[in-house]
């Protein structure tokens, strides 16, 4: 038995609420500690430790999820994408996540454009299913690629697209309902017809329905008088749409209601026109402020889908993070500005609108402050700058931890400018130096976040009194508290500034019709907590000691904590498709599994809050859990807004895990990989027939923690060095400006030396003189990868001996597979971040395209190919070297790329061999790298750099191999590639034939016979 520490304090049976949820519920009932801990906070401030979770599989098995939590008296709380800002989507309750199985959509009338779905359902799916249609949902928050329907209507979110669509309350026509004590209806707008039919019939719904009339009516003046006029008042309950000149709507009612009033099941939603044609606008201004008192007179000539801002102090972020830089480029003269977008049936038409603003405006299209495009391409990208908002200002270069609080007050258009003056004074009165104010300024919205102290009872403080009087101050404006996110817990406490305590006092009314018993997401928007409670750091937070961490973090103060704070709840690891992140969550579609989830349970498991879920450190199995199925694929360090870099911390926790102690034989196995392939050079041959020996390959994947399903990789009979060797060509002096050192990485040595061989044939007839290091080198990715970092530091150390006479000679050193590049450049500095070695090897490791488009003497030019080709960029290419270069060099050598966005192949180095994980391995390779392959026409050519990425596209059934772009390059070199399959061109070492195999495996079973035989007999006698 446990007390539930929130509101009223009240016993709860855990264990036997957890018994009957797994009883009573289709779907997975989670209490345990990693569960837990992955969601333990939303994208807020705030932190409370979930009772469960329970994933339902249909909308009916949440319902019985909702039905045995009412049995039990305990708390609920309803979860989309969990980017909440506010704190209203974290609380000590059992958490129904709805985005795993609910997601459907159930159906769509294209003539009256309404659609019905299940509330875990993303928002770009949604659209992406409502394209054929050529309909779309209106409202678009910032967080569309991982935001669910369910937790937009808990907010009635906005986005951009708000100007031309209305918040999501207005897109709302009807919703399927439940509340905690188990009615379960539809709601909409009502007639007087329908009112008398619901409230004749009876019942808790007659109730429900009686009590909102009675309530709209006992407030109908307060309610008319105190909601203030202006496009972006989220903050609040719905109380006007009960009045009659709005249809007492209840859905819409209880949109925005954030968790504390009803689940939602089923939404019925507005949808509109796709628009056929869009033009955009920027308008460069000397400052924000002037950018915001500009807005008026544009909405005076023009009707914009949305007028975006953005000023000095983002751009300037980017450009130290250098991040967007392309966005950037597209803008015009200024320090601040207005992206102002038009939308309608054609190109001309909106081409007018563009033009008929500036004329208005007595500015033109050449001036230098005005940039126009009607290409969407350039206006996506545009956009792109604004929507990264939060990400760009939460963690700038200069370490300054940001938060929200105030991250999106909202005043009328007109009072924009005079409001954001005075918001700046009070930044400038309370010591927070220079927020960067940007939003949605065509509706008044304003986003910003706030260096704010949160780790003192000093600075706790001073973030309390700065909301009470910025509440004040956009009160005093006509504005509301919030513009788009919600109330939650970080302005639930002041609503009572901005509405009074009749409205507020209403709101209770309202509360207690619903869930009289205070079970709905308690603690939020009414009878709230403290907006200074419940921090997820706070004066109280005592994280333990860091201990001695193998990696420096040189970009996080050397601090492992500050590494992993880095995760600020954005979400985007949840989103489901474009970049790499995160193959795993696509996959599983769990929060445990996304990088967001793993970051949460590392924080937990520093400690620092009394009630964590992880109370084992580093020893933490629920940890290594979560991290067990992460790819190490580096998706995240690129792709997340803040620069999460899983794969490290995730090395870093498997080498404090398994210190001392015995490891799972895969990383022996896998993790000693390039010692074992040199061993290899003993007998290729038999090692080969060896591993493949039915019986015995079975039995050595068993005992090396390998997956049955797997084939071991085959061993060339003659190694690259090897062959390097044989040729006896002589050392280059390594001071010679021609001098490249082509680094002998285990997968292009031992594996597909035809890798290594093209690429001494590529790089010679550019004129370079090719050394090859002929003593045992390596980059130690695979111990890396595993977490033996100590043994992977003594790799490196031998390495960097045997490098030393180049690295003196700065002579440039190329490396062909992606994985062993991205530790020189990444992993390496980060290791043995004080080693001037280290630094010179990483400035002078190049790829393969970029040695030869920067270095490659003048005039030369790759051979030309004229063929389409499917490229598959490795996910370190992707995450740390970039593959602009190798984009350059395919359009040089007439190579048509079709570079694939489909994330990661699944293998991921070991991860895929792994035992275990091969249906997930498999599963990411077939949602996007393998159906992209099987696609390639017979005459393309198949790319891939990364040895993981040619191995799954071999063993993933796609009939087609890959080749290395080296490979392609000496192809192009000896004339034309075969018409079809230009792969089998390249030389690929040949597994032994089976009959030989079988063979060896009868011997070897007749030999074991034997020698059981014998021993029994020995021990007999
Ligand atoms: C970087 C960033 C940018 C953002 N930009 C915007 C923006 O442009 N515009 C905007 O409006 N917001 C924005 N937000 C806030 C947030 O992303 C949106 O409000 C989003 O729509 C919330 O969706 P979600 O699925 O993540 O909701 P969640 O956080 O999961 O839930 C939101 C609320 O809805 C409730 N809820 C969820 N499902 C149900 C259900 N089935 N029944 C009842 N209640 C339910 C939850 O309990 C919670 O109170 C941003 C957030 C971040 C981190
Ligand atoms: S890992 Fe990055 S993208 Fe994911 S929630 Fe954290 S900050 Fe956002
Ligand atoms: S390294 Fe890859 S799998 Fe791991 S959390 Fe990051 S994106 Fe996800």
């Amino acid at each position: 038995m446990s007390a539930i520490e929130d509101g009223e304090a009240r016993e709860l049976d855990v264990e036997a609420l957890e018994a009957a949820l797994r009883e009573a519920v289709d779907g997975e009932v989670r209490f345990d500690a990693g569960s837990r801990g992955a969601y333990v906070t939303d994208g807020s401030n705030y932190r409370q430790v979930p009772i469960g979770v329970v994933v339902p599989r249909t909308v009916d098995a949440g319902a019985a999820a909702v039905a045995v939590c009412a049995r039990f008296g305990a708390p609920l709380l309803s979860r989309g994408g969990g980017t909440s800002l506010g704190g209203q989507c974290t609380n000590t309750a059992v958490v129904v996540d709805w985005t795993k199985y609910c997601h459907q959509l159930v159906s769509v009338d294209p003539e009256a454009r309404t659609c019905v779905v299940e509330p875990g359902i993303v928002l770009d799916e949604l659209n992406r299913q409502l394209a054929p249609h050529h309909l779309m949902f209106g409202p678009k928050p910032s967080t569309h690629s991982h935001c669910a329907l369910g937790g937009m209507i808990g907010n009635n979110s906005c986005g951009a697209s708000a100007q031309a669509y209305g918040k999501t309350a207005d897109s709302v026509r009807r919703l399927e309902i439940l509340t905690y004590d188990g009615t379960r209806t539809w709601v909409g707008a009502t007639s007087t017809e329908q009112y008398d039919e619901i409230t004749a019939a009876g019942g808790r719904r007659a109730e429900l329905y009686r009590g909102l009339r009675d309530l709209s009516d006992r407030h109908l003046a307060d309610i008319r008088r105190g909601y203030p006029e202006l496009p972006r008042r989220v903050s609040g309950y719905n109380l006007p749409d009960l009045l009659p000149e709005n249809g007492f709507h209840v859905a819409r009612a209880l949109v925005g209601s954030e968790g504390t009033l009803v689940t939602v099941l089923h939404a019925e939603l507005d949808l509109v026109p796709v628009p056929a044609a869009q033009a955009m606008l920027v308008l460069g201004y000397p400052d924000i402020c002037a950018a915001a008192d500009d807005v008026p007179r544009l909405l005076e000539h023009c009707r914009p889908t949305q007028i975006e801002a953005l000023d000095d102090r983002m751009a300037q972020l980017m450009h130290e993070e250098g991040a967007y830089l392309e966005s950037l480029s597209s803008f015009p003269e200024g320090s601040s500005w207005l992206l102002v977008q038009f939308s309608g049936d054609t190109q001309e038409e909106v081409d007018r609108q563009s033009h008929d603003l500036l004329r208005a405006l007595g500015r033109d299209e050449r001036d230098g402050t005005v940039a126009f495009s009607d290409d969407p391409d350039r206006e996506e990208q545009m956009l792109k700058a604004r929507e990264a908002g939060l990400g760009v200002t939460a963690r700038p270069p200069d370490g300054r931890e940001t938060w929200e609080g105030w991250e999106d007050s909202a005043v009328p258009p007109q009072q924009l400018g005079a409001y954001l003056r005075d918001l700046k004074k009070l930044f400038t009165d309370f010591g927070y130096d220079h927020p960067s104010l940007y939003g949605h300024f065509g509706q008044g919205c304003v986003h910003t976040r706030i260096p704010f102290q949160l780790r003192t009872a000093e600075g706790v403080a001073t973030f309390r009194s700065f909301l009470e009087h910025a509440a004040d101050l956009v009160v005093s404006y006509g504005g509301s508290l919030s513009g788009e996110h919600g109330d939650g817990q970080a302005r639930g406490e002041l609503l009572t500034r901005m509405f009074g305590e009749r409205l507020v006092g209403a709101f209770g009314e309202l509360k207690a019709l619903f869930d009289p018993g205070d079970r709905m997401n308690p603690g939020k928007v009414v009878a709230p907590n403290r907006l200074d409670s419940h921090l997820r750091l706070g004066a109280d937070w005592r994280p333990r000691d860091e201990d001695d961490t193998r990696f420096g973090y040189p970009d996080d103060e050397h601090s492992f904590r500050r590494a992993v704070m880095r995760c600020v709840g954005i979400g985007n690891c949840r989103s489901h498709e474009g970049g790499v992140m995160c193959p795993s969550y696509r996959a599983t579609g769990e929060e445990e599994h996304s990088t967001r989830g793993r970051a949460r349970l590392l924080f937990e498991m520093m400690g620092g809050h009394a009630d964590s879920p992880v109370t084992d450190g580093w020893r933490s199995t629920e940890v290594r859990d979560a991290l067990d199925l992460c790819l190490a694929c580096k998706g995240c360090k690129s792709d997340c807004p803040t620069g999460v870099d899983m794969a490290t911390y995730k090395a870093e926790f498997l080498s404090h895990h398994y210190q001392g102690r015995l490891r799972p034989a895969a990383h022996y196995a896998l993790g000693w990989l390039p010692l074992w392939a040199r061993l290899s050079r003993v007998a290729p041959g038999a090692v080969n027939t060896l591993l493949r020996a039915p019986g015995i390959s079975t039995l050595g994947k068993k005992l090396a923690g390998v997956a049955p399903q797997r084939d071991a990789p085959v061993f060339a009979e003659e190694s690259f060095v090897q062959w390097w060797r044989r040729r006896g060509a002589p050392e280059p002096d390594p001071a010679d400006p021609r001098t490249v050192v082509l680094w002998p990485d285990t997968f292009s040595t031992y594996f597909h030396p035809s890798v290594a061989r093209s690429a001494v044939k590529v790089l010679t007839d550019a004129g370079f003189q090719v050394a090859v290091p002929t003593d045992a080198v390596c980059c130690g990715l695979t111990w890396i990868s595993t977490g033996q970092l100590d043994t992977a530091a003594k790799v490196l150390r031998r390495t960097l001996t045997t490098l030393r006479p180049w690295l003196e000679a700065g002579t440039p050193i190329v490396g062909l597979e992606p994985s062993c590049t991205a530790v020189f450049r990444s992993d390496l500095p980060e290791l043995m971040p004080k080693d001037e070695d280290v630094k010179r090897l990483a400035g002078q490791f190049h790829t393969f395209a970029e040695l030869l488009l920067q270095r490659a003497p003048d005039g030369w030019r790759p051979p030309v190919l004229n063929r389409a080709a499917t490229v598959q960029t490795h996910c370190h290419q992707h995450a740390v070297t970039k593959f602009d270069a190798d984009r350059e060099l395919m359009r040089r050598a007439g190579i048509h790329a079709d570079v694939l966005d489909e994330g990661c192949c699944g293998l991921a180095g070991n991860f895929g061999f792994e035992a275990g994980h091969h249906q997930l391995s498999m599963d990411i390779a077939e949602s996007g790298v393998l159906p992209a392959v099987r696609g390639a026409a017979p005459s393309a050519l198949v790319l891939a750099d990364g040895f993981s990425c040619r191995t799954q596209i071999e063993q993933g059934g796609t009939g087609r191999g890959a080749l290395h772009l080296a490979e392609v390059l000496a192809l192009a070199l000896d004339g034309p590639a075969p018409a079809d399959h230009p792969e089998k061109a390249a030389a690929r070492p040949a597994p032994p034939p089976s009959a030989v195999s079988r063979l060896v495996a009868a011997g070897a079973a007749v030999a074991a016979g034997a020698a059981c035989y014998a021993l029994t007999r020995r021990l007999r006698h």
